[in-house]
């Protein structure tokens, strides 16, 4: 008989059935608890049910099948042998906690349930074991009716909050742990009475029954509403579903010798290699990261960074909030080395929960930590010195979604203003906005195209999509790894956490004795911890350090060009500096549209005949010769890509009376004269009209002038001692013979000018493919060009048939239900856009072999179009200047990425010949 399938795997004692190498089926939690045991480190046994039984369970109107109850019952017989107890025995109970992992962490998913397996029975069983535990039996069971009924049963937190605050507030105490156990059995039963109510059913007393129900809730949460935003927000896609661990608990809140924590093997704001972390004595997880009680930090050197930072004196430091170093030394000390341990066997920054029960280490769970984006880089180039990774695998540890977190603003060093309020420096970077007190709110409000700042007590997962709209995050509780810490730096956004001097009342918020209101304009900064009033002007980072050395290695093994769009000088100084290697895209009318040069434009679109325009368009001739020359100059010898002029003409004429009028005056025709030619110019469909190529056809005189600034810019570059190298590119071909028509008359104006000149000068002439028609025609277009730009706003607007400009909303919905994994102006098509310009490369160097081709839509920005663009071949990518660290990093990535499916493919075909 075929061995039943294996849909549980134990963990515990010496040996788990798992290993790292399971994220898929057991979790990313799971199979490190599996990876922990084998590793030796003490961890409470438990068992982990797969992310194959969750997909089965939500394919089958949730039900588990026998078998799984069958695996899960013997694992609870070998975990209830490892703990001497028993599930559900009044005298010797042994509890559970319940917790989701899927192969990506995911915190929009189930929560977790602690202390399951308590009911009447077991916490009087568990209260009279000795007198010290009678405290910990009913803060436990209060904790568990409440999570159950929270996270189980969907039946909200806040009757159970008020209650114990109502509780508190008779005592006038602050804390939960000076609860006493006559107060805390009173909270247990008036919480059974709010389950009553709530539910209208008996808690569930059988411990099965809990358990069960609490494993089904996982399974479900795989698709809550707040599971699919994450899922949507971060593309993660193709999982199977969470898998389930269900683990012994042991007892951070049994007494004072007992404790709870998180930590991290380095700083995750900073990569700093300190070990660094928060625990709490006497307490559970959730106390750690809620933010009810504030944390105290596990090594003394941060306990006293702490101390000062919040001041606290030391004596007050030492009375009230000791590190774990000087309060369990002995503990500390196999943490470290445990921490040690798992980040030498891991090779990256670890993100540890641990627990000690009565004096003994317990460890909860590992994962390579959330950081920002600045501590990976910094922990990256560190553990390549410390010989712990190589370089490639530094450089595959950078995303390149997050590399734009480096290039944040900041509050420059010269502002004298003074910060209002401190709080915890929770994500690095600064922020201006308008605050906002609730996540719809932000998204309501950035909607409008508002920038704001959301202002919490505190954020919890149903703020997600606030959170990634925001511009920055306020809270007034919780420590580093609170929610909005640990998320905020997952999203690069700014984030004060834990502002002791903010509270919230009716939408106003008080920030250190002010008020404000709704729609009132702050300032954060993350890296400091501080808050301002009003709007601070910001600056941006530039590339140095840490982040420089890694840019190094990716130029070292990246295959692609990265170039820059930069249609000024300024844009070019700031590409320059970003380490761009050319620009790939000038778009010339953004210079037509600069000062009094649109007066000129207008004379020359309004003009009756050729020699009327010729004349116009010679007083914008030197001003482009400026603005080329400049170019030139900024990228030194680099080559140049500028596109001759694109758009339509009615873009450059005034719709408004008053504006025709003033135009008018201006080149002495009258009103009606101006108003005529707008109307002529009207089209329907303008983005598929008279524009590009198809001007320069019409209008020889604009290309032929813009031609002659180009060359007369070169010629002068090239005698101040510049080598330019210039591209000039025609737009908008769709048929061969556009191109051949508008590439002779460039190459007649050119040669006269350079014989005129008696001057030479290094420059090819190319295409944009942008239009459907000319990727197919490709081969036939080559032999016209020397290289092809992909321009892929307009060939995905017109190879999808979707208008750039307002398609957003339905492509918005398009996305949200899977028809596109992501809109196809941001990311390539590659099904189909895509397809075009595999087509396009392949056709156009079959014609000619030397053709270069590039990419300078939108796309070339993308990381995940930029490896795209690495496997059709091309020769570079070109974004704006900004994104040219993202673009160096994404195209070193999509190099090693390839290099390494070269390697495995290889190793895969000789060994299934060994
Ligand atoms: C393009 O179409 O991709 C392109 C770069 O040109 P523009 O955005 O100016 O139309
Ligand atoms: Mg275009």
């Amino acid at each position: 008989m075929a061995a039943a399938k294996k849909f549980v795997y134990y963990f515990g004692g010496d040996k788990a059935d798992g290993t790292r190498a399971m994220k898929e089926l057991l979790g990313g939690k799971g199979a490190n608890l599996a990876e922990m045991v084998n590793l030796g480190i003490p961890v409470p046994p438990g068992f982990t049910i797969t992310t194959e039984v969750c997909a089965i369970y939500n394919n089958s109107n949730g039900t588990l099948p026998a078998e799984v109850k069958n695996q899960i019952e013997s694992s609870m017989r070998r975990v209830e042998v490892e703990m001497k107890r028993t599930f559900g025995y009044a005298k010797n109970p042994l509890l559970f906690s319940v917790r989701s992992g899927a192969a990506v962490s995911m915190p929009g998913m189930m929560d977790t349930v602690l202390n399951l397996g308590l009911n009447e029975a077991t916490v009087a069983a568990i209260a009279a074991r000795n007198p010290e535990s009678g405290r910990f039996a009913y803060d436990s069971f209060r904790r568990f009716i409440a999570m159950y009924s929270d996270v189980v049963m969907q039946l909200g937190r806040e009757d159970f909050e008020h209650e114990i605050d109502r509780v508190k507030g008779v005592r006038k105490i602050k804390n939960d742990n000076e609860l006493t156990l006559e107060e805390l059995q009173g909270l247990c039963r008036s919480f059974l009475r709010i389950y009553q109510k709530k539910a209208n059913a008996a808690f569930p007393q059988d411990p099965w029954q809990q358990l069960y129900s609490s494993i089904n809730a996982v399974f479900r949460s795989w698709a809550n509403p707040r599971a699919e935003t994450y899922r949507r927000i971060y593309h993660i896609r193709g999982l199977l579903g969470t898998a389930v661990n269900v683990q012994a608990m042991v007892f951070g809140n049994l007494n004072v010798r007992s404790s709870t924590g998180v930590a991290f093997s380095r700083n995750p704001s900073n990569g700093l290699n300190f070990f660094y972390g928060e625990y709490l004595i006497n307490a559970q997880g959730e106390d750690v990261v809620a933010g009810i009680r504030t944390p105290q930090q596990i090594s003394k050197m941060m306990s006293e960074q702490w101390a000062k930072d919040h001041s606290v004196t030391p004596a007050d430091r030492v009375a009230k909030f000791p590190s774990m170093e000087e309060t369990m030394p002995e503990v500390y000390r196999q943490l470290v080395g445990i921490k040690d341990k798992l980040e030498q066997h891991f090779k990256d920054m670890q993100d540890i929960e641990f627990t000690v029960e009565d004096g003994r280490l317990w460890m909860l769970q590992c994962r390579n930590a959330k950081r920002t984006m600045m501590a990976n880089v910094k922990c990256a180039v560190d553990m390549v010195k410390e010989g712990l990774i190589d370089e490639k695998e530094a450089v595959m540890r950078m995303d390149p979604y997050q590399v734009d977190h480096l290039l944040h603003p900041f509050v420059p060093p010269t502002v004298k203003a003074k910060p209002l309020a401190k709080g915890l420096a929770a994500s690095p970077g600064a922020a201006v906005g308008q605050i906002v007190f609730t996540a719809p709110d932000a998204v309501a409000w950035a909607g409008q195209g508002k920038r704001v700042i959301m202002v919490r007590l505190e954020t919890s997962p149903e703020d997600l999509a606030g959170m990634a709209t925001a511009q920055g995050i306020l809270t007034a509780r919780g420590g580093m790894t609170s929610h909005a810490a640990v998320v905020a730096r997952g999203m690069g956004k700014t984030c004060v956490a834990g502002c002791g001097s903010l509270t919230i009342k009716n939408k106003t918020a008080t920030i250190a004795g002010k008020s404000f209101k709704e729609g009132d304009w702050i300032t954060i900064d993350g890296t400091k911890g501080v808050v301002y009033e009003g709007q601070i002007p910001l600056e941006k980072p530039a590339v140095k350090g840490d982040f420089e050395t890694i840019l190094a290695w990716c130029r070292k093994f990246k295959v692609l060009g990265v170039r820059a769009n930069a249609d000024v000088p300024r844009d070019a100084s700031v590409a320059f500096g970003f380490g761009a290697e050319g620009i790939g895209l000038c778009r010339t009318e953004h210079m037509f549209f600069e000062g009094h040069r649109i007066d000129a434009m207008r004379e020359m679109i309004l003009a009756k005949d050729v020699k009327g325009r010729e004349a116009a368009l010679a007083k914008v001739e030197p001003l482009q010769r400026a603005d080329f020359l400049g170019l030139f100059r900024e990228m030194k010898g680099l080559p140049c890509t500028i596109r001759l002029l694109d758009p339509p003409l009615h873009e450059f004429v005034p719709h408004d009376a008053k504006a025709q009028t003033d135009l008018a005056a201006i080149i002495g025709i009258t009103q009606e004269q101006v108003a005529q030619r707008v109307k002529d110019l009207h089209e329907e469909n303008p983005m598929l009209g008279h524009r590009g190529v198809r001007l320069g056809i019409t209008y020889p005189e604009i290309y032929n002038m813009q031609v002659r600034a180009i060359i007369d810019a070169a010629i002068e570059a090239k005698a101040q001692g510049y080598n330019p190298k210039v591209e000039i590119m025609i737009p908008l071909v769709g048929k061969r013979e556009e191109l051949t028509f508008s590439k002779e008359n460039c190459i007649r104006t050119a040669e006269a000018l350079l014989r005129r000149r008696n001057a030479q000068v290094e420059y090819s002439i190319g295409t944009m493919i942008e239009v459907p028609r000319a990727a197919i025609t490709a081969d036939e277009i080559a032999q016209e060009a020397q290289f092809f730009s992909f321009g892929t706003n307009d060939l995905t607007q017109m190879g999808c048939g979707f208008s750039r400009d307002d398609s957003g909303p339905f492509l918005r919905h398009y996305v949200d239900i899977g028809i596109y994994d992501r809109d196809p102006f941001q990311s390539i098509d590659e099904g189909g856009v895509g397809k075009l310009i595999a087509m396009a490369v392949k056709k156009g160097r079959s014609v000619n072999p030397r053709l270069k081709c590039g990419i300078c839509g939108e796309h070339g920005g993308d990381p995940t179009s930029i490896m795209f663009c690495h496997k059709v071949g091309l020769d570079y990518v070109s974004c704006s200047p900004y994104r040219v660290p993202v673009a160096i990093v994404a195209a070193a990535r999509a190099a090693i990425t390839e290099e390494r499916k070269v390697v495995e493919t290889r190793r895969r075909m000789l060994s299934s010949k060994l």
